[in-house]
This record gives C-alpha cells, sequence and structure tokens, in this order.
C-alpha cells in the first residue's frame, strides 16, 4: 500500500526524523488557514499523487498553469492561487503514464533554503533478506538516470536484523554523502530513526529524494515516498487508516474486498485462473498466440461461489476486455463452485465478450453440466493450449465482424 507525502513525512516526524512543517489542504478555501500557520516567508505548494516526478511534471488543463506539481511560492497569495489551480487538475508525470493522476489533495509547506541535495532510500532486500540503505549524493534527480550513468556514485548497505540498527551504519551513511562534523551526527541520528519507522512500521521501501543540507546546516527530508507491506497491515490500524482508494485502479480495490489476487493489466483478454502458477501460465500462453492478458487473477484454493462472482463481475466490467479465459484445475478448488459462480455473475451483469472455459479436476463433470444446461453461450476447451488458441479466435473474429 502507498500513501501520500505528506502523510509519509506526518509519520515520520513521529519518529523525530526532521522534516519540514506543512499542513495538507483538500478544499481550496482552506488554503487561507493553512498558509497562516505556516512562518514562511517562502511557502512550497505540492501536489499530492500516488506518484514521483511531480516538481517536472505537467497539468493537462491549460489553466493550471506550466510551473509544474510542485512550486514555490513568494507570498501568501502566490500560495493560495497556487493550490486553486492544482487542485481538481490532473498532473501527468514520468511514474503515472499519459492519463495522469488527478490532484485532490495540495501539501502547502514551509519553504527550506537548499545547499545540497542527496538521494537516500531503505528497502528490503530479497537476496540478503535484510533492510538495505541506499545512499547518493546525487539527489533531486532520477536516480534510475544516476545508477545508468554513474553507478559508483550510489552506495548500497544493509542491516543485519540480529544486531539491529548500530553507529557504523550512520557513518556510512555520512561518509556516502561526503558528510563531517555535526553534519555527520546528523546523518547518524537521522540513519537511526529512519531505520526505526521502517521496521517499526513494516514498510516496503521509503525513498527521501532530495535529502537536503539546508543553507544553515540541517540535515532535512524535503521528500518522502513510502508503501507498506500489505501483509502487515493489520497490525498498523494507524497506516491502513491512511489508504486513499481514489489513488489506486477500482478494480484492484473492488477485487482486495474480496480477498482476490488480481492486478489490472493492459492486454483485451481477461483470464480467471486458480493458482499463480497456472495464472502465469495462461497469461504466457495467450501471449504465444498473439493476444495479451487485461488482467492477472487467481481466485486462490477454496474460493467460494460469491467470490467467484464477484471475480467474474470485475473482469466483465473492464471496458478493454473484448474476451474471457476461465482456467480452472480443481485441486481444493471444485469445477462446479467455479461453474456455479460464473453463471451466477452472468445472470446478473449480462455477457457481451465470447467466454471460453477450460476446466479439469475435482468435480469437473458437475462444472461442465451446469455450464452447459445454463443456456450461456460457452465455448469449452479441453486444455490449456486449446483454450488459449480459442479465446484468441473468438477474439479476433469478433473484432473482424
Ligand atoms: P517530486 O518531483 O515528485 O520528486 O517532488 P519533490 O518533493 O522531490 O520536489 C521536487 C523538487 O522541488 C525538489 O527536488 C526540490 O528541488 C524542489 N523543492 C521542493 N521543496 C523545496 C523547498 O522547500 N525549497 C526549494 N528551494 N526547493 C524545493
Ligand atoms: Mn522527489
Amino acid at each position: 500500500m502507498n500513501i501520500h507525502e505528506y502523510q509519509a513525512k506526518s509519520l515520520l516526524r513521529e519518529f523525530g526524523v526532521p522534516v519540514p512543517n506543512g499542513v495538507p489542504v483538500l478544499k481550496a478555501e482552506d488554503a487561507e488557514t493553512a498558509v497562516k500557520q505556516l512562518r514562511g516567508p517562502v511557502w512550497v505548494v505540492k501536489s499530492q499523487i500516488h506518484a514521483g516526478g511531480r516538481g517536472k511534471g505537467k497539468f493537462k488543463e491549460p489553466e493550471a498553469g506550466d510551473k509544474g506539481g510542485v512550486r514555490l511560492a513568494r507570498s501568501a497569495d502566490e500560495a493560495r492561487q497556487f493550490v486553486r489551480e492544482m487542485l481538481g487538475k490532473t498532473l501527468v508525470t514520468v511514474q503515472t503514464g499519459e492519463a495522469g493522476k488527478q490532484v485532490n489533495r495540495v501539501y502547502i509547506e514551509d519553504g527550506s533554503l537548499i545547499d545540497r541535495e542527496f538521494y537516500l532510500s531503505m528497502l528490503v532486500d530479497r537476496t540478503t533478506a535484510q533492510v538495505a540503505f541506499v545512499v547518493s549524493t546525487e539527489g533531486g534527480m532520477d536516480i534510475e538516470e544516476v545508477a545508468h550513468s554513474h553507478p559508483e556514485k550510489i552506495v548500497t548497505f544493509s542491516v543485519d536484523p540480529a544486531t539491529g540498527i548500530m553507529p557504523l551504519h550512520g557513518r556510512r551513511v555520512a561518509k556516502a554523502l561526503g558528510l563531517s562534523g555535526d553534519l555527520a551526527k546528523q546523518a547518524g541520528d537521522l540513519t537511526e530513526k529512519l531505520y526505526r519507522a521502517f521496521v517499526g512500521k513494516d514498510m516496503a521501501m521509503l525513498e527521501i529524494n532530495p535529502l537536503i543540507v539546508t543553507q544553515d546546516g540541517k540535515l532535512r527530508c524535503l521528500d518522502a515516498k513510502v508503501s507498506f507491506d500489505d501483509n502487515a497491515l493489520f497490525r498498523h490500524q494507524d497506516v491502513a487508516a491512511l489508504r486513499d482508494e481514489t489513488e489506486e485502479d477500482a478494480k484492484e480495490v473492488e477485487a482486495s474486498k474480496y480477498d482476490l489476487n488480481y492486478i489490472t493489466l493492459d492486454g483485451t483478454i481477461g483470464c480467471m485462473v486458480n493458482g499463480a502458477g497456472l495464472a502465469m501460465a495462461t497469461m504466457d500462453i495467450i501471449k504465444l498466440y498473439g493476444e495479451s492478458p487485461a488482467n492477472f487473477l487467481d481466485v486462490g484454493g477454496g474460493a467460494t461461489k460469491e467470490k467467484v462472482t464477484a471475480a467474474f463481475k470485475i473482469i466483465t466490467a473492464d471496458p478493454n476486455v473484448k474476451g474471457i479465459l476461465v482456467n480452472i484445475f480443481g485441486g481444493i478448488m471444485r469445477c462446479d463452485v467455479i461453474a456455479a459462480g460464473v453463471v451466477t455473475a452472468v445472470r446478473d451483469v449480462g455477457l457481451t465478450v465470447p467466454l471460453v472455459v477450460r476446466l479439469e479436476g475435482t468435480n469437473v463433470e458437475q462444472g461442465k453440466e451446469i455450464l452447459a444446461e445454463s443456456g450461456l453461450n460457452v465455448v469449452s476447451a479441453d486444455d490449456l493450449d486449446d483454450a488459449a488458441q480459442k479465446i484468441v479466435k473468438a477474439v479476433r473474429q469478433q473484432e473482424a465482424a
């Protein structure tokens, strides 16, 4: 799960991490009070969307101006003006894709005077099974670009969970950033606090870009991007409450209500499969025959009819879906449950695209019978290969017609 920058900063502040003071604004009318709560004399007005690259982003609407999604305001009037220009507009950045993201929240912050910009991130390194730090003097820019052109400027190390965070880790960060004296001390302090926040809140990723040295010699986090391990959300109600569903894919939000493993993709063939491995294989074979999957969906082992019905409805509601392939190998999952779910869903919402079903395993005969007796226009298939060929053919025929 991802959260907004202002939420991440407020969370980091709880752990004592130095971040500028700021106030989130959801309605243009509230800009006035927000500006008054801050000291100025310079304010930063920041579009809050779950994507980076906002500073260099562009708004679709001309009335939003061409100053990007992060703007420095030199007066309270200008700050209010920027809030009005951004709210409700669509910001396109390198990370949002062409469609962009609507800005529903803006963050106003006390502006900082920047001396130097650094990069710092933390993530769970699956190879070492440890929390890793990634640090670079090249902050404020695209880290992928730095990794490509100046890999030697990126320093990485991980923290052994058996010892936890220690002063040596802070010294490594300070050294990587070329800091000494009081700034090295601040780096040590920051490293420890970030680690405690990361582990304490079960984060999956934390990125501070830029981490700055202010002109009066203070280390400060100017941006913060945080994502959490979904499997640990149950023990962080405070974090779960920060979820902003308007930032997420509506189909994925719906799927998560039913505990379905669903991911939207950009192809045309909707897939309903049980088991992640079989789902992957199904996506591969669709590709092999020249089309692309519209989604990844693993309905899981012991899915109920309600769950299957919900899954099928999510697929049929997707306007990109030109055909559906149901591929079930019934082990724990019973084929008759799948068939009943499909039939219920189609009765509720109808079916306007071709449907190919391949069932195998537990209760396969009952499953086929349910489909046959339903009167639905279902093409049945014998194996994976046959199923993929049939759905690709059906989609192409429909398009030609
Ligand atoms: P991003 O573009 O989505 O990564 O958003 P950031 O929060 O990183 O802001 C973009 C850029 O705006 C930063 O890299 C800074 O150069 C600049 N910026 C942000 N806050 C301030 C500030 O308080 N003072 C100054 N001078 N620049 C800022
Ligand atoms: Mn940034």
